[in-house]
C-alpha cells in the first residue's frame, strides 16, 4: 500500500507509468472547473504555502523508489493545483537528487505569472499547462476560477514561461462540448498556442465524471477536426482505455468492487472507505467500467458507481 502522498505508478496516456505526488490536500485549487474528476473545489485560493510536509513527501517517494517497480515519471500532480505548494522548487530540486526518472508537473497554469513559480518549476523536465480558454467569457464558464485571475494574464505567463524554462512543455488544451468548442474559439486558441509554442499539443476531452453534469465530450470525429485546425503538433489524448500496469493490484479492484456491489457508492465514499488516493481509485474505476462490471449513475447532480448485475 502506498503512503498518503504518493499513488501509482499509474498508467498514463502522456506520461506512461506515471508515480503521482500528492502536495495539495482535498481539494484546493485556484479553478473548479467543469469537468474536474475530482470533483467540487473546497477551498478556491492562490495562496502559496507548506499545504503538506515536504520531507514526508520526500520520504514517501523515497520508499516508493526503494521497491524498483518501472516508473516512466515522477509527476506532480493530484487532490488539488500543485504550485500552491511553497516548496515545489525545492521538492523537484531534492526529486533529481535523487533519481535519474524524470520529473513533470500538471499545472492549471494560474500561478505562473509569480515569477518565484517560474524559476521554481525550471528543473523540471515537463511542464504539462492545461488552457482551455481565450477569453474571460468562457475561461469563467468553464475553469471558474478565482475572481482576481484574468485569462490574458495565463496566457502572458505561459508566453513568458516558454522563454525561460529549457525543459520540455506539453500543453494540454481541455474540450468541453458546446462551451470552448467553436470554431472562433478553436482559431483563438491557435493564435494563443503559437505564440507560447509547446513542444507538443495534447487535446483531451471529458473521459471520467465530470464535476458538472452539463460537462460533455467530444466525440473522436469532433477532436480530429479540431487537430486538423490545430495542426501536426497536437495529437488527441482522450482515452478511456486503461492498461493494467505493474502496480494495479487485483486485490484492490475486488475491494472496490465489492464496496460498489452493496450500494452505489461516490467516489468519496470510496476514498472514506478504502483510504486510497482519489487518482488511485479512479483507474480501478476505469478498469470495472471498461469491463462492464459498473456504470456511472446520477443522483441529486452526483454522480454514483453502481454495479452491473451479470445474468445468470
Ligand atoms: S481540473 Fe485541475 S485545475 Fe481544474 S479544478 Fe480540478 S484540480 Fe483544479
Amino acid at each position: 500500500m502506498q503512503d498518503k502522498y504518493t499513488y501509482g505508478p499509474v498508467p498514463s496516456r502522456r506520461l506512461g507509468f506515471s508515480l503521482g505526488i500528492d502536495l495539495i490536500p482535498f481539494k484546493n485549487c485556484s479553478f473548479d472547473c467543469i469537468y474536474c474528476q475530482l470533483g467540487k473545489t473546497t477551498n478556491k485560493t492562490i495562496e502559496r504555502k507548506e499545504y503538506l510536509p515536504t520531507e514526508e513527501i520526500l520520504k514517501g517517494v523515497k520508499e516508493i523508489l526503494k521497491k524498483g517497480d518501472h516508473i516512466d515519471y515522477l509527476t506532480f500532480s493530484g487532490s488539488g493545483e500543485p504550485t500552491l505548494h511553497s516548496r515545489i522548487g525545492y521538492l523537484i530540486t531534492e526529486l533529481k537528487k535523487m533519481t535519474k526518472i524524470p520529473v513533470a508537473v500538471l499545472t492549471n497554469g494560474s500561478l505562473l505569472f509569480m515569477s518565484d513559480v517560474q524559476k521554481e518549476l525550471s528543473d523540471a523536465d515537463v511542464v504539462l499547462p492545461t488552457l482551455c480558454a481565450t477569453t474571460q467569457e468562457i475561461f469563467k464558464k468553464i475553469n471558474r476560477p478565482i475572481p482576481n485571475i484574468a485569462i490574458e494574464k495565463v496566457i502572458r505567463s505561459l508566453i513568458s514561461f516558454r522563454k525561460i524554462y529549457k525543459g520540455k512543455i506539453w500543453l494540454e488544451i481541455m474540450l468541453v462540448k458546446g462551451i470552448n468548442d467553436s470554431l472562433s474559439e478553436i482559431n483563438k486558441l491557435k493564435d494563443d498556442v503559437v505564440k507560447i509554442a509547446p513542444d507538443r499539443i495534447h487535446l483531451n476531452t471529458v473521459v471520467r465524471p465530470p464535476s458538472e453534469k452539463y460537462a460533455l465530450p467530444l466525440s473522436t470525429e469532433e477532436l480530429q477536426k479540431v487537430k486538423n485546425i490545430l495542426g501536426d503538433n497536437a495529437e488527441i489524448i482522450a482515452s478511456t482505455k486503461t492498461k493494467r500496469g505493474p502496480a494495479y493490484i487485483i486485490d484492490i479492484e475486488k475491494t472496490i468492487f465489492d464496496i460498489i456491489k452493496r450500494r452505489p457508492v461516490t467516489l468519496d465514499d470510496i476514498c472514506s472507505v478504502t483510504g486510497l488516493h482519489r487518482n488511485e481509485i479512479l483507474k480501478y474505476l476505469d478498469r470495472l467500467q471498461q469491463d462492464k462490471k459498473i456504470r456511472l449513475t446520477k443522483h441529486d447532480s452526483r454522480n454514483y458507481y453502481e454495479a452491473i448485475l451479470q445474468e445468470v
